[in-house]
């Protein structure tokens, strides 16, 4: 069953997964501040990309370059010029739309990001596509819009001062890859992750945190020789594939994969396959894996004068690497995963309760203690202290047992442990399992092996 996306913002908006930005000021449109748990879960699920992508693969390392660079390697990279959108206004009620958007919304097969500026105006007018919001048809001319944000570097705010911030990560990785190449001594092929802010001053952001202006990327670069007979486009494809459905147990149902079609890629790619999951909100792409040839290397060669072939050793040739890059939004990422993660059950004796059914690793606490009644408050601090050593664990004495287990339902905690009366002469606790409801007495000195093994 599709659960209503307002169903889910509020839920996360009320249990601190996530807040509007600057709210006591009224808000600052479409930005959002992660709460506790938000953060915690964002931490875990970056932290789980590097430990699959990065640290725990044998051919890849991992980088952190600035936000702001020199702005050649935008100009370099074809960012200056052309990162740009469609923006078209409505004449009567002055909101604004990215014409490519507006048209896709309606006419789904239709790929307007390929039309031009002209066949895109005539398609809107023969169409009778109206405003979405007041339904005017009296739209004004589309205008390029340039999505990279701008400010000044030192005291004077003049031409020669401009700077970017950063649209990608990924520029950050072409241009150090000679350093990390020569640092590293690393043999093609081999690949540089990244994780960091990205900055695009999108004309529609929104659906809450699907699209924003700032947000986080996870990028990696893979260098490879082009002669290389690997398929190493199929092999990235099916790594990402993997993560989503084994790290983060994503449902296969709910996702696609969808290969660009010859006018759909971008100028530095000759192929691109997006992976498109089914938000509540319609489907939305997700994570892009795209073969960027030597284009970003040899751009920056170019530009920056620097030779950034590399000579392989055996054959003695020297050749411009190829690029695969498999690229996420961190919130997209995080977003699809609450979505999916998200539940709504009937129990037996009617009631209902909300689930986030996160991997466990995942979850922002892996354990709640909760002892059954005041009395067994000490004894309950003190387990919790003790668990604090090894897990991310959080406690909870108010409202009945029942109420307590729903509220940590509802945040995605696997395990409840429940202190009672016998615990003090047992040294047993009540584990219950957040899926199967099931409770097993457990002595506290398994519980480590016992919560770590299941
Ligand atoms: P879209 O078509 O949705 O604008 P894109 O094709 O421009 O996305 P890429 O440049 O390929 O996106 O960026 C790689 C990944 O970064 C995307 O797959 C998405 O997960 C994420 N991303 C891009 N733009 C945003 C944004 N404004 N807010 C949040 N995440 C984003």
């Amino acid at each position: 069953m599709k659960i209503a996306f307002d169903k889910i913002i509020n839920h996360l908006k009320t249990q601190g997964f996530v807040f509007q930005g600057s709210e006591i000021y009224g808000g600052l449109a479409n930005s959002w501040d992660y709460g506790p748990l938000g953060s915690e879960l964002k931490n875990k699920l970056k932290s789980c990309w590097w430990n699959y992508f990065v640290k725990r693969n044998k051919l890849n390392v991992g980088i952190d370059t600035s936000i702001i660079l020199n702005p050649k390697v935008w100009i370099a990279s074809g960012h200056l010029g052309n990162f740009n959108d469609p923006l078209i206004d409505c004449k009567s009620c002055k909101s604004r739309f990215r014409a490519d958007k507006l048209v896709e919304e309606l006419y789904v097969d239709i790929n307007a990001g390929n039309l031009n500026y002209d066949e895109l105006e005539s398609f809107i007018k023969e169409n009778k596509i109206s405003c979405p919001k007041c339904k005017s048809f009296d739209f004004t001319n589309i205008r390029q819009f340039d999505l990279m944000f701008k400010t000044f570097q030192g005291p004077i705010e003049d031409d020669s001062a401009k700077v970017y911030l950063r649209p990608e990560t990924a520029q950050g990785i072409f241009v150090q890859y000679k350093n990390t190449q020569r640092a590293l001594r690393k043999k093609l092929p081999f690949g540089i992750g990244q994780i960091g802010k990205s900055f695009r001053n999108e004309i529609t952001p929104g659906n809450f945190i699907f699209r924003t202006r700032e947000f986080e990327q996870m990028e990696l670069e893979f260098f490879f020789s082009p002669n290389d007979t690997n398929n190493w486009f199929d092999y990235w494809l099916k790594k990402v594939q993997d993560f989503i459905l084994n790290e983060l147990n994503i449902k296969k149902d709910n996702f696609i994969v969808r290969e660009h079609d010859k006018e759909e890629l971008s100028h530095y790619s000759n192929k691109t396959v997006d992976i498109e999951y089914e938000f509540p909100f319609g489907r939305g792409e997700l994570w892009g894996i795209a073969h960027r040839s030597d284009y970003d290397l040899s751009q920056h060669q170019k530009f920056s004068g620097e030779d950034l072939s590399y000579l392989d050793q055996e054959s003695g040739i020297k050749f411009i690497p190829h690029v695969i890059e498999p690229s996420v939004g961190v919130e997209r990422l995080l977003l699809a995963l609450l979505c999916d993660s998200y539940c709504e059950e009937k129990l037996p004796n009617g009631e209902s309760r909300i689930i986030l059914k996160l991997p466990k690793k995942l979850a922002p606490y892996q354990i709640a203690v909760l002892p059954l009644q005041k009395q067994q408050s000490e004894l309950s601090v003190k387990l919790y202290e003790k668990l604090l050593l090894n897990f991310d664990a959080t406690y909870d004495e108010s409202g009945n047992i029942g109420k307590r287990y729903r509220r940590q339902d509802a945040i995605g905690t696997p395990y409840c442990l429940t202190v009672d009366f016998e615990t003090e002469k047992d040294n047993c606790v009540t584990v219950r399992d957040r899926d199967s409801m099931e409770q097993k007495r457990v002595n506290i000195n398994d519980l480590s092996n016992y919560l770590t093994n299941n």
